[in-house]
């Protein structure tokens, strides 16, 4: 365009109401007045709904980085998503609706304001870049919405089938219903937008203002309507005018009470997300019930979450309780608190259950039941891949709470806390015996109570106590004592670090526990706490009070110290093939992937990676006190037993599966016998392969 053309654009505009008679106008804001009124109505049930939650998290803090959480949608929120497609076609749609949304309200300021006031600014530049701007992001929407389309109808991942819901009642009549109401959704989407640019398309038919390029989209969708009457197009123009304009503000209306909401509450979650969820969990309520056993016991935040939930699926696909076949998914979970907290609306307790499949909270269609809230193993795949923050662990870690409050659990899992209460372990061994695996080094490991050590080493149960995992213990002992490194241990006054009794509910015990540990650091001095447990890591390290800067370290943290400084001298390289599983307490919460890695690198393994690692590591099946659990809910196979598959099915001849926790250690190789794989692939600490390694 020439500049005296740009000059001539300064002029150029569009009417908002194009031959409306005044009445026309005035049932216009009429019905824009009865949309944002039920709009408004919506969002204010949905707070009163919150308000009834506990508020212990800085609300005001989240309010002031919402901001920033729009901003950021796209890196922290939208493209979460580990489909890069479904990530795209999210904030196609998001920004486009985002986009337009803005342009009407510019648009009402403009015409209802600025226009009365003789300040009117939308026409010259100003109109050609608002133009140009809404047409690009309109076909943003489309392009998104299509995706989305597709990806449902032709696509059809698992993770969208709410038919396969596992948990709660998830009747089939309310997955029907779910998936209608995403159909009309999109639907909804794509017909707002597409008669948006036909209404376009029409008024240029009728007046080709000339300035196309700023409005690429309308023009082409004008082409059809070129040649017909004006009489013909003004007809059409006013149809389109009342049905894109009615479905825009019904759609309006209708964000607080359907799947649409998410944007809202999805905005509001994000800003809300504990960043430490499930690493670090918060204490249990001062006053009234432990644990939520009503919707009034839910942390405001978590009712966020429940409105929140895009139904995506991601937590039911990665949730390793949900794969095996128990009946937990978390996000139906998720659901089923949602449908309750709306029905309910915490109008006095819900209807609480009795343990064995029986409902925990809520009867009829929507409830959780307890077998559900027992499956979890507080991996916490769930929380790292929602895109939109929800906290489902968290979520059912209080409901567990609320169970251990009513001594509503197995038996098993109640005789092992008994245990731990009484003698301090899992084990229900004396106190006395926990520093017995020492008798059989040549070397005398220090008691860290009598003198001061460089590192004091944090044992935990399975490695103290368990023979398979002792031996684990004297190699890593002995790594430690080649390197010449000053370390000692508590011996009897170590106790259970407490991170697995804490997420199966118990907090009295867990406080009881770090009281006791916490009293016998307290003995001793050193410079640095290292373990060999990644759930004790992760405790002492996040939950433990009062730890005056102290660094709290994994053992395999500390050998890759010891490689890269020469102080282990040498290695011979296995030239073995293995596979690598990363424990969740020491991976996905505490993101210790690498050092186990050069550990196993510096042992000459070549490493083969399974498909699910990292941060997407599946959980062997023991966290959250599952490993203390009989009941397995009629699960089809373990969790162990489907990880040795996995990393069967690679492809290569493997020798090791390489570990770097002590129950993974008891897991897999217990898996590799149930599931009639031994011979085929030998269950080893990454610490035990240095050490063959040095000789
Ligand atoms: S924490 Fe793990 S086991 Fe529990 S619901 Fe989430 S994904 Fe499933
Ligand atoms: S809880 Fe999060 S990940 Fe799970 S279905 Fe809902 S939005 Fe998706």
């Amino acid at each position: 365009m020439t500049p005296a053309a740009l000059l001539l654009a300064a002029t150029k505009t569009r009417p908002v109401f194009w031959d409306f008679r005044p009445w026309l106008e005035a049932l216009w804001y009429v019905l824009v007045t009865i949309s944002i009124a039920v709009f408004a109505y919506g969002v204010w049930r949905s707070l009163h709904r919150y308000r009834q939650g506990r508020r212990t998290r800085d609300y005001g803090a989240a309010l002031r980085r919402m901001p920033a959480v729009i901003r950021g949608l796209a890196g922290q929120g939208l493209l979460r998503a580990r489909n890069r497609l479904a990530g795209d076609a999210h904030a196609a749609v998001f920004y486009g609706f985002l986009v337009l949304f803005v342009g009407t309200v510019i648009l009402l300021i403009s015409h209802d304001l600025a226009q009365p006031l003789g300040l009117g600014f939308f026409h010259g530049n100003f109109y050609l870049g608002y133009s140009i701007v809404l047409d690009l992001f309109g076909v943003a929407l489309i392009a998104g919405t299509v995706t989305f389309m597709v990806w449902r109808g032709l696509v059809r991942p698992p993770r969208l089938d709410y038919r396969a819901a596992a948990a709660g009642a998830g009747t089939p009549a309310r997955a029907a219903g779910y998936g209608h109401g995403d159909w009309a959704f999109l639907w909804l989407l794509l017909i707002i937008s597409v008669t948006g640019f036909m209404q376009e398309g029409v008024r240029i038919a009728m007046e080709h203002p000339g300035w196309d390029g700023f409005q690429p989209v309308g023009w082409l969708f004008a082409r059809p309507f070129e040649g017909a009457s004006q009489a013909t197009l003004a007809a059409v123009r006013h149809g389109l005018w009342w049905f894109h304009g009615l479905l825009a503000i019904a759609f309006v209306a209708a964000i607080p009470y359907t799947k649409a909401t998410h944007m809202l509450q999805g905005v509001a979650a994000l800003a809300l997300r504990d960043p430490d969820a499930t690493r670090r969990l918060p204490p249990t309520a001062a006053e009234g019930a432990a644990g939520y056993a009503t919707l009034r016991d839910f942390e405001a935040a978590h009712l966020v979450d429940l409105d929140a939930c895009t139904k995506c699926g991601r937590c039911h696909a990665v949730c390793p309780a949900t794969a095996v076949g128990m009946p937990l998914s978390p996000r139906d979970v998720v659901l089923d608190l949602r449908e309750l907290a709306r029905t309910e609306s915490g109008r006095g307790p819900l209807a609480l259950g009795a343990l064995g499949g029986e409902p925990v909270v809520g009867e009829g269609g929507e409830q959780v039941r307890s077998a559900a809230l027992w499956s979890c193993m507080q991996c916490n795949a769930c929380v790292e891949v929602c895109p939109v923050g929800i906290e489902q662990a968290p979520i059912i870690l209080e409901m567990r709470r609320g169970e251990v409050e009513k001594a509503t659990i197995e038996p098993t899992l109640q005789q092992t806390l008994e245990t731990i209460h009484k003698t301090g372990n899992s084990f229900g061994e004396s106190k006395r015996r926990r520093g017995r695996w020492t008798k059989e080094l040549d070397f005398t490991v220090p008691d860290a109570r009598e003198r001061p050590v460089e590192v004091l080493w944090f044992v935990g149960d399975y490695a103290s106590f368990d023979p398979r995992n002792q031996r684990v213990t004297r190699t890593v002992a002995e790594l430690l004592h080649r390197a010449g490194v000053d370390f000692g241990i508590l011996f009897d006054g170590e106790r259970n670090a407490g991170n697995d009794v804490r997420r199966v509910g118990e907090e009295g015990l867990f406080e009881h526990l770090v009281e006791a540990n916490v009293a016998a650091l307290g003995e001793c001095t050193f410079e640095t706490l290292m373990t060999s447990d990644p759930h004790s890591l992760n405790t002492l390290l996040n939950e433990y009070p009062d730890r005056d800067g102290r660094v709290v370290r994994h053992h395999t943290a500390i050998l890759t110290e010891l490689l890269a400084a020469g102080r282990l001298g040498p290695t011979r390289p296995l030239g073995a093939r293995a596979t690598y599983h990363d424990p969740c307490n020491l991976g996905r919460l505490n993101r210790g992937f690498e050092a186990p890695r050069e550990v196993l690198a510096a042992a000459g393994c070549e490493l083969h990676e399974m498909p699910r690692n990292r941060e997407n590591s599946f959980c062997c099946g023991a966290g959250g006190g599952r490993i203390w659990m009989k009941d397995e809910f009629g699960a089809a196979e373990r969790p162990s037993e489907a990880r040795i598959r996995e990393a069967l099915s690679l492809g290569v001849e493997l020798d090791y599966f390489a570990v770097s926790c002590p129950k993974d250690v008891t897991m897999y190789e217990d898996a590799v016998k149930t599931s009639g794989n031994e011979g085929r692939i030998e269950v080893r600490e990454v610490a035990e392969l240095l050490l063959d390694s040095l000789g």
